[in-house]
């Protein structure tokens, strides 16, 4: 049985004092929550700020939206894993399409990128997704697989079994559109299936796959009930701590 894992993408926004406003309403909303991974990924502003008001605490984690893979130097605006590490974060995505689309980021890249997380022990969230244009096309099988293998490469199954895979349609993304809940499950079989040619069905039955692509609390619960949907990834509607904590409800009962 796969914990589900209910993560929340702020993108670039929230100030720190907004991200301590949110906290302090959104801890409210999940005091009694339990049997599900709740993981926020705020602005690299606010990892500190976060890790102090949680100090410690397991039920809420922190992931950052990105990071470079090498360990220190000269690359100008860039975080390393082991900087993200010292502020207790414990997930990182990766390969998000606003990343791969608006700064060009490639399969190739974001694969140096896993592999640097993974030695310094941070979980990968890899996400994968196709476009509209390459859906009309009936390509998204195809997209998903080179995805898949190309930020993937080198990985271990062992490694594998603690990655955490993110399908997002792009076509979903920020759009109001949700993929059906057949087309999604259709795509979680897909991706758990590549997973098992990169490894075996064992590791690829421990790998939490999420879906993304405007999750709201009024579709969470569907999805979530999908038998290889292992969770979420929140971008505008987590923004929200009532409508967040009502998505991370969803992923306890569903
Ligand atoms: C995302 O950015 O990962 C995302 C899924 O965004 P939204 O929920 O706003 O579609």
């Amino acid at each position: 049985m796969r914990k589900k894992i209910i993560a929340a993408n702020w993108k670039m926004n929230q100030t720190v004092a907004d991200t301590e406003s949110f906290l302090t309403d959104f801890r409210l909303e999940v005091e009694d929550v339990s049997g599900v991974d709740i993981v926020i990924a705020p602005p690299f502003t606010s990892l500190a700020k976060i890790s102090e008001l949680l100090g410690g605490s397991q039920k809420i984690r922190t992931a950052a939206q990105n990071m470079y893979y090498e360990a220190s130097g000269a690359y100008t605006g860039e975080i390393s894993a082991q900087m993200l590490r010292e502020l207790y974060v414990k997930y990182v995505i990766l390969g998000h399409s606003e990343r791969r689309q608006i700064f060009g980021e490639t399969d190739a890249l974001i694969n140096k990128k896993v592999i640097a997380a993974i030695e310094s022990e941070l979980k990968p969230i890899l996400c994968v997704g196709e476009t509209l244009a390459e859906r009309e096309a009936d390509r998204e099988n195809e997209v998903l697989e080179t995805q898949l293998r190309g930020s993937l490469a080198g990985v271990t199954a062992e490694q594998l079994a603690e990655i955490v895979i993110a399908y997002e349609p792009v076509w979903a993304i920020g759009t109001g559109k949700t993929a059906s809940t057949q087309q999604a499950q259709d795509c979680h079989l897909h991706v758990r299936k590549v997973l098992a040619e990169l490894s075996d069905a064992e590791t690829a039955d421990k790998v939490r796959i999420q879906y993304g692509g405007s999750v709201k609390p009024a579709n969470a619960a569907e999805l979530l009930a999908q038998p290889d949907i292992d969770g979420a990834l929140v971008g505008g509607a987590s923004l929200d701590p009532r409508g967040f904590a009502e998505i991370v409800k969803a992923g306890v009962t569903a």
